[in-house]
């Protein structure tokens, strides 16, 4: 089977590509190929940040793979937390500071508007292609929900009643960001690369 790299350290989200890529692609993780590396992320964009993710390996281990970089925008708080979104409330602090600080930032606001956009960036054979995945919602006035992570809590999908983190992961990733730009990326290796080579 053809190896594709997934440049996570994040277990939980290996696990679901390896999933929706068995049979067809052997999934590796960073520990897989031995990368130990503090992979930098310092572009001004998730593009960039995906991108310089997946150039970073192909560049070093010179294999096929990919990358994701997710962030909250919020049209009311300037698009923000955006590609800040993991350090929102400043380097060493938490998801529930980053939510804390989302929330304070939005009282008195009537415009709660709020979406999660993903993008993967893909290096195949050295060529490089972006999927963008995005669900649309809203801030809540206070968490709700235990599941999930980060600002889960307090988003709230269109067309649902629930927020995130009060939904099963499945229900979640059916429409979630992450879960679109993965049905894409899915969708363009099976139509393009259907027969590479095993190694
Ligand atoms: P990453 O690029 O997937 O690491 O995401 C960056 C940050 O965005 C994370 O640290 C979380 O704060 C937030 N985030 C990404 N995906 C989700 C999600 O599905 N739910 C809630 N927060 C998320």
């Amino acid at each position: 089977m053809h190896r594709l790299v997934f440049a996570t350290n994040n277990a939980h989200k290996l696990r679901e590509l390896g999933e929706i890529l068995k049979g067809e692609f052997r999934l590796l993780g960073l520990s897989d190929i031995s990368c130990t590396d503090d992979i930098p992320e310092t572009g001004n964009t998730l593009e960039d940040n995906a991108s310089q993710k997946s150039y970073y390996i192909w560049d070093r281990f010179a294999m096929d793979c990919f990358s994701d970089d997710t962030g909250l925008e919020v049209p009311a708080l300037n698009h923000e937390p955006g590609v800040r979104s993991a350090r929102y409330a400043g380097e060493g602090r938490n998801s529930d500071d980053n939510v804390s600080k989302l929330l304070s930032e939005l009282e008195g606001k009537s415009d709660r508007s709020a979406r999660f956009r993903c993008v993967i960036s893909l290096i195949i054979k050295g060529k490089e292609y972006l999927f963008e995945g995005i669900v649309n919602g809203k801030i809540l006035h206070e968490r709700r929900g235990v599941a999930g992570f980060g600002y889960d809590p307090v988003f709230q999908p269109e067309g649902y009643d629930q927020s995130f983190a009060e939904m099963d992961s499945a229900l979640k990733n059916s429409m979630s960001h992450r879960g679109r730009a993965v049905q894409k990326l899915v969708r363009f290796l099976h139509e393009e690369y259907p027969h590479l080579p095993d190694k």
